[in-house]
């Protein structure tokens, strides 16, 4: 698609109020592919202003045409999709595939997911002699990363007008083209003007005056901790609504009785997927001590099925890159193992780092403690099942996970983890299953009905 010259503002294409530009990188040929306004905190207002605006129509538009909207918003995902796909792939540099079978397939099943739920759900409840409401929040505030850049979107905005409040987005600045082209989707589906409104700018000029703008409701942020700390302070001040979905440092916990290839290949594979730039990613392979080297064996040999250029993709940025290229340098200096991959820059043009295993991990190291957000995955050894749910979980973070093994011990395990989401020997991705995380993974959920949650308020009447 062609970047707009303009934000989406109160249902039209309009001019920031500076000139001033951003441009978006190819991350696999670092050539720009265009240019987007920065905007700044006139703009925020005025979107703002027209999500205000349009709140009080919105909030009472029925929800089952509600829900009519947001199956026009699915129609038009669907029928954009091979453009959804080009413009993930420009953007965020995603080969062909991923940009078809993740990014865009899952941000339309979430769509879609809303579409129903908005018509199926129950808005009010009788509860005694009392009936509770459950009524929109108001004006949502969300601001999005560049890693999954519809699907960020979509499972913020689908709930939020599912549940009748107005939204406005602040997307990644490195990825503000997809963020456009579902802005042109939203204009096509012919919600009111104001309901939707986006404004592309940088994080500490456009993304801060949201969060702090006295108008917004809630503020509904995905990102790193560092920010999402920031945010969650300035909400505090203000008493209102937050929603941060963080950073995470998930478990792959194999346990002895587990198909052990199966168990090693499939984690793997969950952390290369989109270049390890996954929050949710399974960054710590944890395996009995009787199989260690036969794990890592075949670690290596799944990962080195990760050609850079071909399979797995360019991290979204330089800036990605030499932080990743960063923490692997470090894992080497605290002398864990490279058994695949390594700091090198694997292809002289494009934000790409190898495919990258360690060894001989402890639980302590920077690797096995941080987020990454790149390649590369931290395999550590344990003893027995306690030595386990302690490795497990011994970090800040506790948003996603895997156990593998015979499924009763592997739900008795899970049930254990202090974390947001489990996936048992290899479960499928369920959009209606409630995402987000313990701990320092965030406030909140995403998905399904918890997630519609998130943008509902009650009252409730006593008779
Ligand atoms: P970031 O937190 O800086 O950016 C996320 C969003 O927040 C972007 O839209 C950005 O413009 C905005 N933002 C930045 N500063 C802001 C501020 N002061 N006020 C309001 N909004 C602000 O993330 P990043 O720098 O793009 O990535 C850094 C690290 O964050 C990654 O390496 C990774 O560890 C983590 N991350 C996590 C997720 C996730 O899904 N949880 C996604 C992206 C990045």
């Amino acid at each position: 698609m062609k970047a707009h010259d303009a934000l989406y503002i109160d249902g039209a294409w309009r001019p920031a109020a500076s000139a001033e530009t951003l441009a978006v990188l190819n991350p696999v040929d670092e050539q720009v592919v265009g240019h987007v306004p920065a905007g700044g905190a006139e703009d925020v207002d005025a979107a703002v202003r027209a999500a205000r605006a349009a709140l009080p129509g919105w909030a009472a538009t029925p929800p089952a045409e509600r829900a009519a909207y947001l199956g026009a918003i699915r129609d038009g995902l669907r029928e954009r999709a091979a453009e959804i796909a080009a413009t993930v792939t420009a953007e965020l540099g995603a080969p062909a595939k991923i940009a078809d079978l993740v990014h865009t397939r899952l941000p339309i099943a979430v769509a879609d997911s809303y579409a129903e739920l908005a018509a199926t759900h129950s808005f009010e409840e009788k509860v005694g002699n009392s009936v509770v409401y459950s009524e929109p929040v108001g004006v949502v505030g969300a601001i999005t990363p560049w890693n999954y850049p519809l699907h960020q979107i979509v499972a913020k905005v689908a709930p939020a007008l599912a549940a009748g409040c107005t939204v406005v987005v602040k997307p990644a600045e490195d990825t503000p083209l997809t963020a456009q082209l579902f802005a042109e989707i939203v204009d096509a589906a012919g919600l009111p003007a104001g309901v939707f409104n986006l404004v592309t700018g940088l994080g500490p000029v456009a993304g801060q005056a949201l969060a702090e703008h006295a108008g917004v409701d809630l503020v509904s942020f995905t990102g790193s901790t560092a920010v999402g700390r920031r945010i969650g302070a300035v909400a505090g001040g203000a008493v209102k609504r937050v929603a941060l979905e963080l950073g995470g440092k998930s478990a792959n916990v194999i346990l002895p009785s587990a198909d052990l290839a199966k168990a090693v290949s499939v984690g793997i594979a969950n952390v290369m997927a989109n270049s390890g730039q996954t929050c949710s990613a399974w960054t710590r392979m944890l395996v009995p001590a009787a199989r260690y080297e036969e794990a890592v064996a075949l670690a290596a040999e799944a990962a080195a099925k990760y050609v850079p250029g071909e399979r797995l993709g360019p991290l979204v940025s330089a800036r990605q890159q030499e932080r990743v290229r960063g923490y692997i340098e470090k894992g080497v200096e605290e002398g864990a193992r490279l058994v695949a991959g390594g700091a090198e820059a694997p292809l002289e043009t494009g934000y790409y780092v190898s495919p990258t295993v360690f060894a001989d991990v402890t639980p302590g190291m920077t690797i096995a403690q941080e987020e990454i957000f790149g390649p590369v995955v931290s395999i550590l050894r344990y003893e027995d099942e306690a030595d386990a749910l302690a490795i497990a979980n011994g970090t800040p973070y506790g948003l996603g996970g895997a156990v593998w093994g015979e499924p009763e011990e592997a739900v008795a395990f899970a049930r254990r983890l202090d974390t947001g989401q489990v996936d048992i020997n290899g479960g499928r991705f369920n959009p209606l299953a409630p995402f987000g995380g313990y701990k320092q993974s965030g406030v909140g959920r995403e998905l399904g009905a918890h997630g519609l949650a998130e943008y509902l308020q009650t009252k409730s009447l006593q008779f």
